[in-house]
């Protein structure tokens, strides 16, 4: 009786052990594909793996500074925040984020105002207002919808730009796995619109 309780717990402890090594391994598999994506739509590599305080995802081009991480947690909050007084309750964990932080291609927008931005291929934009001649410059991006993932771009002040594009970038996610109608209609500004969305 003990023999076979003790080799029953070994078994579930195995099969426990098996399943965090297949989800961590489908993590990765996840991951590199949004690595890749975030490659080709910035030109710049992300080597740098991190968490902020409360659990976001961070690949980045260099060691983000901790008020980085921090606005990104804040950005985060208002984004959780705003969401839940819209009754909306999927994906309002940190750690379903997974934000890429870029090399800034510009560090002042035409105004002379301190801005980093990157440029990124004008697609839709092309012809707008955005367009600069076949690129335009985003403080942010959203790279996939599934799992939740965006870019935005290191800052060395100013960092409640950086909470707001978190927050801004992030409202299309939530929007995807909440509303999808509003979603729709909201997440091509090439049409006119912009952010906030939710308020
Ligand atoms: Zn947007």
């Amino acid at each position: 009786m003990n023999k076979i309780k003790s080799f029953l717990r070994v078994i579930s402890i195995f099969a426990v052990g098996f399943i965090l090594f297949q989800s961590a391994a489908a993590q990765s598999r996840v991951d590199r594909i949004l690595i890749n994506e975030a490659k080709r739509i910035t030109n710049d590599t992300f080597p740098v793996f991190s968490e902020t305080p409360k659990g976001g995802r961070i690949y980045s081009v260099n060691q983000p500074d901790s008020k980085m991480l921090k606005a990104v947690d804040d950005g985060l909050a208002e984004l959780f925040a705003i969401a839940r007084k819209h009754k909306y309750r999927n994906r309002l964990n940190y750690s379903d984020y997974t934000i890429f932080i870029a090399k800034a291609d510009r560090t002042k927008d035409n105004n002379g105002q301190y801005s980093p931005d990157i440029a990124v291929a004008a697609a839709q934009y092309a012809g707008t207002i955005y367009d600069q001649g076949g690129y335009i410059y985003a403080a942010g991006m959203v790279l996939a919808n599934n799992p939740c993932a965006f870019v935005i771009v290191e800052h060395t002040k100013g960092f409640q730009r950086v909470a707001d594009v978190v927050r801004y970038e992030g409202e299309h996610l939530v929007l995807y796995h909440n509303d999808r109608k509003l979603f729709n209609k909201t997440a091509d500004h090439s049409q006119g619109g912009g952010h906030p969305i939710l308020r």
